[in-house]
């Protein structure tokens, strides 16, 4: 087994003192910069540095989503939110919180696995991704079949470097995908990517300290690729961020609710 260089998610705010509006301090370039990547904060918008108006008015957007106090300061209760890992989608787009507007139009979708992590023994991993859309088929009429990488299908799964070429994981992103045609915001053609992070974590089958559950992170992302957004519903699939040790296998209420809207059984 590979020995990793695991990073904790988000090690730079994990550093960051709290701070209130109007305070100057390095350390709050990290802050801004984890609003502006998942969609709290405009760029360009903000002075660096500062926890200015539009700063403390994105924080008090990211405490409302996480039911966190909206105090519009960075608290330490924000600060030990956002220093767990997770998805790299974001859950607002300029601000404005995104939610499904695209299904695909057919119920018949493939996927393909082009690679595997080194931190499971055998392909352990492949089958916990299987698990994963069959959890989703059970929930829906999606029916899901696995070919080959060459047989364009229309998801491609994969264990990458943080630093992917198609969106940057790194830092404390565990897996990201995209959404389906029509609302993709990372590839401009199918395959639509299912990406695992193999640099910073280490994956695992099961709950393990310091590991995360592939199938539960597939579940999360399997959820985008059908059209979901972020839910702001805690202990829902779709919440945007995961624990270590941890397993999540089933869907919510909220996660069938937002399920069936796209693709209603007839
Ligand atoms: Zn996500
Ligand atoms: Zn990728």
């Amino acid at each position: 087994m590979a020995i990793k260089q695991c990073v904790p998610p988000f090690a730079a705010i994990a550093k960051a003192e709290p701070a209130i509006k109007g305070a100057r301090n390095p350390d709050l370039t990290a802050v801004q910069d984890f609003l502006i990547r998942f969609g709290y904060l405009e760029e360009g918008k903000c002075q660096a540095a500062e926890l200015d108006s539009p700063t403390s008015e994105a924080l008090i957007k990211y405490q409302e989503y996480y039911n966190l106090s909206p105090t519009g300061d960075f608290t330490q209760a924000t600060r030990d939110q956002m220093t767990k890992g997770r998805c790299g989608m974001p859950d607002m787009i300029r601000g404005i919180e995104f939610t499904a507007e695209c299904a695909w139009e057919r119920f018949r979708l493939t996927f393909a696995f082009d690679s595997e992590t080194g931190d499971i023994r055998g392909s352990a991993e492949l089958q916990a991704v299987r698990n994963a859309f069959r959890t989703w088929a059970v929930a829906s009429p999606l029916v899901f079949s696995e070919i080959t990488p060459d047989e364009n299908p229309d998801i491609l799964i994969g264990w990458r470097p943080a630093r992917d070429f198609d969106h940057n994981m790194g830092g404390g992103v565990l897996a990201h995908a995209d959404f389906p045609p029509g609302c993709s915001i990372i590839a401009s053609r199918l395959p639509l990517p299912l990406h695992f992070d193999d640099s910073e974590h280490v994956w695992t089958i099961g709950a393990a300290a310091n590991a995360f559950d592939v199938e539960t992170v597939a579940l999360h992302e399997i959820g985008h690729l059908l059209g979901l957004g972020h839910s702001r519903v805690a202990g829902s699939v779709m919440f945007p961020s995961v624990n270590d040790n941890f397993i999540m296998r089933t869907l919510t209420a909220d996660d069938i609710f937002g399920i069936r809207t796209l693709y209603p059984f007839t």
